[in-house]
């Protein structure tokens, strides 16, 4: 597997009057090792995302307490950010959980579910709690098929 670096940038801009509107350090490549490996998960099960991959962002930045990514849709550009405070402190699968479930939000349109499974896992990762990578993992073939097949 390929390795990636993030690069970081620090990013200000202003508006026409001068305020800082958006003060972020952009990555373009944090979890882009995610990004790809929805799209081939995305193929597997069938969906076609060439409609919806195009203007993505991912970047690092600070959310509430307890927030650990958010999907931000404005015309024609998808933003996700991932909370600084926790991206690092997560297992490789949590962060693969935590990518797919904005790219959930973002590319395929879902909204929360919190439903559980007869035993009591959530039903999706579109749950609106983050869960354990045991959970993920002992759910994984299910927790794919059910995130693309909706
Ligand atoms: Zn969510």
């Amino acid at each position: 597997m390929k390795l990636s670096i993030a690069f970081l940038f620090p990013v200000l801009i202003l508006t026409a009057c001068g305020q800082p509107v958006y003060q972020a350090k952009y990555s373009i490549t944090v979890a882009s090792e995610y990004v790809e490996s929805f799209k081939v998960e995305a193929i597997a099960n069938g969906r076609n995302l060439a409609s919806v991959e195009h203007n993505l962002i991912i970047k690092l930045g600070h959310l509430p307490p307890g927030e650990l990514g958010v999907c931000k849709q404005t015309a024609g550009q998808n933003m996700i950010v991932l909370s600084v405070d926790w991206w690092s402190l997560l297992p490789a699968l949590e962060q693969q959980e935590l990518v797919w479930h904005e790219l959930g939000h973002c590319w395929l349109n879902r909204g929360h579910t919190n439903a559980r499974l007869a035993d009591d896992s959530p039903i999706s990762i579109m749950n609106t709690y983050h869960f354990d990578a045991q959970t993920y993992w002992a759910h994984y073939d299910y927790y794919n098929a059910e995130l693309f097949g909706n």
